[in-house]
């Protein structure tokens, strides 16, 4: 399953994530979601696990150009030259000499800057499709007004709790692809437990995690959930094989609380967080 970027380019519906995942054991994970049948990987250099995803990569048995990776360019690799090194050193670290998605990961610092090293990368054939993360519809329809070339894909939080449907249609509008971050909301909130999607999955004899999953993908959107087990990466990648109705849409669509349950770059206090795991002495240095 596949959704074409405005370039042309094929990008995975379904895929990997693997923040949170400990460098530890995160070639193993990445090996088993791979053998499992992900095929897209999204990682991002603030997770300090890119070199073991690159171990997976290279030792996995599955060719290259079968793969959809994705790193992220995070707040103090903001500007021309830091992203183009950060670029460089992701490369490194990934052991690979292109990449599929490269992402701004915040809307913060210099990201102008950033954006026009990522067109220049771009340019040059080093990175198949660029994007970014966390913006919102305002900014985006701002950015797209001030970028020789659009984002193709656009990050976000998205999930039954935070459906955000102004802001898809935006993005339809422009030609962006939405991609789905914390597709469970890391199960906060109830989200496991929902009795309406409860009734969903025993209608359809599936589990509350796919049901979830099969929602997002049937808006459109690509989805990355993250899980170190793998039973739960077979049931999470099983999800394509289900087909909500109407009904069932309609139903999660009275889910949604309008806010997020994630981050809200839209609160200064959010924002002071997000400096403050920047100013972690461990993340300066990469
Ligand atoms: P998530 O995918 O919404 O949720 C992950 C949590 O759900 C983990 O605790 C996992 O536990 C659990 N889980 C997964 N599948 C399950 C299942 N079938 N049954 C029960 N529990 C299950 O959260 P996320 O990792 O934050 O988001 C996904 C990816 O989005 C990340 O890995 C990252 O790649 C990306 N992301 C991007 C941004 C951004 O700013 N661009 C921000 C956050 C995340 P176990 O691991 O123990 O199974």
């Amino acid at each position: 399953m596949y959704r074409t970027l405005s370039n042309g380019i094929q990008m995975p519906q379904i895929g990997f994530g693997v923040f949170q995942v400990p460098e530890s054991i995160c070639e193993q994970v990445v090996t088993d979601a791979i053998n499992i049948g992900y095929r897209l990987i999204d990682t991002a250099s603030s997770y300090q696990n890119e070199e073991a995803v690159g171990k997976a990569i290279h030792t996995c048995g599955v060719n290259r150009e079968e793969l959809f990776i994705t790193t992220k360019a995070y707040i103090q690799e903001m500007g021309y030259e830091q992203a183009r090194q950060a670029f460089e050193r992701s490369l490194r670290k990934l052991q690979i000499d292109y990449l599929d998605l490269y992402l701004i990961h915040m809307p913060l610092g210099d990201y102008y800057g950033a954006w026009r090293a990522l067109e220049d990368l771009y340019d040059k054939g080093l990175i198949r499709a660029i994007g970014v993360c966390n913006f919102n519809a305002t900014r985006i329809i701002d950015f797209c007004n001030n970028v020789r070339i659009r984002p193709m894909v656009n990050q976000i939080e998205l999930h039954p709790h935070f459906q955000r449907n102004e802001e898809l249609a935006i993005m339809q509008d422009i030609g962006i692809q939405p991609e789905a971050w914390a597709p469970f909301a890391e199960g906060l909130k109830g989200m496991f437990t929902e009795p309406s999607i409860q009734e969903i999955a025993e209608k359809h004899q599936c589990t509350i995690p796919q049901v979830i999953l099969r929602w997002n993908i049937q808006r459109g959107a690509v989805v990355i959930p993250k899980s170190i087990h793998k039973e739960r990466m077979v049931e999470n990648l099983a999800s394509t094989d289900l087909l909500l109705d109407e009904e069932d849409m309609k139903q999660i669509a009275t889910l949604d609380k309008g806010v997020p349950s994630m981050l809200d770059l839209s609160k200064p206090q959010e924002v002071r967080r997000v400096y403050d795991y920047l100013n972690n002495p461990v993340l300066t240095t990469l």
